[in-house]
């Protein structure tokens, strides 16, 4: 982090960062560890009141260690340290060949951790009489002279602030901000650049033990595996101690274009095993059999960023993580973006040039960095699904996956410092900063 002290001007900077999820409360949390004052409004009555199992790999767990907060992420998650997670990618028919075994470098380690777990690790270190909850956003607008943003609440109730940083999830209520103005606020509930990706994901966990008992052959405490199949797969990981599997099982529906809409709520609904068992039933034994043990599988309709959007920043509005490129989950990737969004931003808003005064372009220059890096995952995330269902670029022979499949992790080995001095440079060279 910028290990200068803030100037007069910046401890005046006020940000509102809206949204206490993973990318929200990381950055609210290290904002304050400097000094910035930050207020957090959280729309539930608690950090982590829903989730799942999120895999956070070697980019998402480099940021955690430069912004202090990996050893309390750790201690929190079922693992000892962080580790290398070798990935099998097999037919999800017959026998269920092996295509790919995912070559893994002993630097490329990873953890598998609850969302509920994460928060937890990092809502210690937050300061509560800063931290809102019950605070739902419903729309932002600025002051005449654009020197301040207001926030609405759905309670009545509203804030100011210099800075508003949207960290809102895949419904995100400030992107309308960022995308069409206050003035987009017209309808209320309504979500832009939101759409349904056809895709539903099932969501299960299985005692690892049952497996065993029903005497499954593969092999599924050891490591993540990927069972393809013609638009569906499924995911499995060991988690607690590989004492449960951790199972999504993805279906497409390919014949027909996503809506540019949101599905209406609720996004996750419950399902009978029966149904699991007949979407899946030409796959083999083992993938069968492990579906047959989910007792009561939750289906999360999953939406994206669509269309992707031309910025991730307007005025002095700026948006992070699933509220700026909500993407489909087949690269494990959407919590990493947005922890090197929370990386990039903490680094320019608390450099000791950023001011209320210029903070428009400190954001216009996080945008410029973050934009490229985090559509280009979210591409590669929905371009990866099409690999595992069968539709990848080389065609869905075990011959085109193996052709395809060799590099889809790359997007690991990226430099955010990289990203950070390109933003300082622009500012330098707009006269921004000095
Ligand atoms: C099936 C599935 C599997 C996934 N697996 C992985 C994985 O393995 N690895 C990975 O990196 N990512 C994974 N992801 C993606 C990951 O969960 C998200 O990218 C990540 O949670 C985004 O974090 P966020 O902070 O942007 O949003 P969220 O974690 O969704 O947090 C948003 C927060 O904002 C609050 N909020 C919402 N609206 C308002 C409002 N109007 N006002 C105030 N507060 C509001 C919410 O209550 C919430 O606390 C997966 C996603 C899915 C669906």
């Amino acid at each position: 982090m910028n290990d200068s002290p803030l100037n007069p001007q910046q401890k005046k900077l006020r940000i509102a960062i809206i949204g206490g999820g993973v990318c929200g409360l990381v950055c609210a949390v290290t904002l304050m560890k400097v000094g910035v004052d930050v207020q957090l409004y959280e729309a539930s009555a608690k950090f982590g009141e829903v989730g799942a199992g999120v895999g956070l790999g070697p980019n998402a767990i480099r940021v955690l260690e430069q912004l202090g907060l990996l050893d309390e992420v750790v201690a929190k998650s079922d693992q000892a340290k962080p580790e290398t997670r070798p990935f099998h990618i097999a037919s999800g028919y017959g026998d269920n060949e092996l295509i790919y075994d995912y070559p893994v470098k002993p630097e490329d380690v990873g953890l598998g951790i609850h969302r509920v777990a994460f928060l937890d690790a990092i809502s210690q270190f937050v300061d509560l009489s800063k931290t809102h909850f019950n605070k739902r956003c419903v729309s932002l607008n600025h002051s005449k002279n654009k020197s301040e943003i207001m926030i609405q609440f759905s309670d009545g109730t509203s804030a100011t602030a210099d800075v508003v940083l949207g960290a809102d999830g895949v419904r995100s209520v400030v992107r309308t901000y960022v995308t069409e103005g206050a003035e987009g606020y017209t309808t209320p509930g309504r979500f832009v650049r939101t759409s349904y990706t056809n895709t539903l994901a099932y969501r299960g966990l299985v005692p690892d033990s049952k497996v065993v008992e029903l005497g499954m052959k593969t092999v599924m405490n050891k490591t993540p595996i990927c069972w393809v199949g013609l638009d569906k797969h499924i995911i499995t990981f060991p988690i607690k101690g590989a004492t449960l599997i951790n199972v999504v099982a993805f279906v497409t529906d390919r014949s027909k274009p996503p809506s540019l809409d949101p599905l209406p709520q609720p996004w996750v609904t419950q399902h009978s095993t029966e149904t699991l068992l007949t979407t899946f039933s030409d796959f083999g034994a083992d993938p069968l059999t492990l579906l047959g043990c989910i007792e009561s599988p939750s289906a999360w309709a999953i939406h994206s960023t669509h269309p992707l959007l031309d910025s991730y920043a307007s005025g002095r509005v700026a948006l992070m993580g699933d509220a700026a490129h909500a993407m489909l989950p087949h690269l494990g990737a959407g919590a990493g973006q947005g922890l090197e969004d929370a990386f990039v931003l903490v680094k320019l808003l608390s450099h000791s040039e950023t001011t209320s005064a210029n903070v428009e372009s400190v954001l216009q220059a996080y945008s410029m960095v973050r934009r490229p890096r985090g559509n280009f995952v979210l591409e590669a995330s929905a371009r990866n699904g099409d690999i595992y269902e069968m539709r990848g670029q080389s065609g869905g022979t075990m011959e085109g996956m193996r052709k395809d499949l060799p590099g889809i992790w790359d997007f690991w080995y990226h430099d955010l410092e990289e990203d950070y001095n390109k933003a300082i440079q622009w500012l330098q060279e707009k006269q921004v900063f000095a």
